[in-house]
């Protein structure tokens, strides 16, 4: 289908983008990568009467260390993330694992962020590494934490005239590992489930802390805090693990679709938290 008319504006620094969301307010768009705006366009569920490409602004495209941690610009490619060796390995990852390579060299992870599709593969790492997400507006800058940020179902934090900016994540903890893993949808490889962990452990093998992002359960990504609070100070059993991969759906109510049932998401849950949490294990050491 063809989208309905709209204004086109393409911007080439962060401050003309946030005048012309000012001017347009509710009436205006953001447009990255385009590979969820574009399709949701094209099929009449998002009809903005202004677009505004932020495609030209280049100071939005950057992956730089810096202050103990990455800094990554909102308009970075899956792409580029998925082939930097300055991220966390567990954010290559899981931008190596979206879609197909055409997605991935469009989508960024802005966009992947703010839209907040529950099936969404990055919002999982992005609170398993304690990210920070920096909006912009006209006259400040915000420092979210990824714990806030994720509100409900295509919903988060972001003001109608803000503009992500930046990602910011600290160095990990030095003896720890981290790995994502999804039940993926085969023709899209949205995540029906996907967990991401990165667990810390100390010389004898014991869980000093553990830190576990779930996408696609329920309608926004979430922290599983309580699977956390089983694996922190435990030997890390099979039963301990076990446990924590049980307590991952606490308070969760379950996506239920025809790629999956909830009973199935739920079953899904538990095996993907287990999984994850020892690959996470073995790499640490
Ligand atoms: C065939 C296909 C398969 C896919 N498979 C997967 C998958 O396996 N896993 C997965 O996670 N995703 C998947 N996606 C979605 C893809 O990851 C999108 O790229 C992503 O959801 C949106 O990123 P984008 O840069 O394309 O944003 P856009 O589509 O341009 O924008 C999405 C939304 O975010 C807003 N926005 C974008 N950037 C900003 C910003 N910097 N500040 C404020 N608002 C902003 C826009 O206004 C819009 O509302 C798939 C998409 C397609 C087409």
């Amino acid at each position: 289908m063809i989208p309905a008319a709209f204004q086109y504006h393409s911007p080439s620094s962060v401050a003309d983008a946030i005048d012309l969301l000012e001017t347009h307010g509710s009436n205006a768009k953001i447009l990255a990568g385009g590979q969820s705006l574009i399709p949701m366009m094209k099929l009449r569920l998002a009809d903005p009467q202004v677009i505004i490409d932020l495609g030209n602004i280049n100071s939005m495209n950057y992956i730089t260390e810096r202050d103990g941690g990455v800094a990554i610009g909102g308009m970075t490619t899956y792409a580029e993330i998925e082939s930097s060796n300055s991220v966390p390995y567990l954010l290559s990852e899981t931008a190596g694992s979206v879609a197909d390579v055409q997605v991935r060299n469009r989508g960024t992870i802005g966009g992947s962020l703010s839209h907040n599709d529950p099936a969404a593969d990055l919002p999982a790492a992005i609170i398993a590494l304690k990210g920070e997400i920096i909006t912009s507006s006209s006259n400040t800058h915000r420092t979210i934490p990824a714990d806030d940020f994720f509100i409900d179902l295509f919903t988060t934090d972001l003001a109608e005239n803000e503009i992500l900016s930046e990602i910011f994540i600290k160095e990990q903890p030095s003896n720890s590992g981290a790995a994502y893993l999804k039940f993926a949808n085969k023709a899209s490889h949205y995540a029906i489930v996907g967990v991401a962990a990165v667990i810390e452990t100390d010389k004898e093998g014991k869980c000093i802390s553990a830190s576990i992002g779930v996408s696609g359960a329920g309608p926004t990504a979430y922290r599983a805090e309580d699977s956390e609070n089983i694996l922190e100070g435990s030997s890390l059993t099979d039963a301990n693990i076990s446990e924590a991969a049980t307590q991952a759906g606490n308070n969760v109510e379950f996506n239920e679709d025809v790629h999956a049932s909830a009973e199935y998401r739920a079953h899904l849950l538990k095996v993907y938290t287990s999984r994850v949490i020892r690959e996470a294990v073995s790499r640490s050491s």
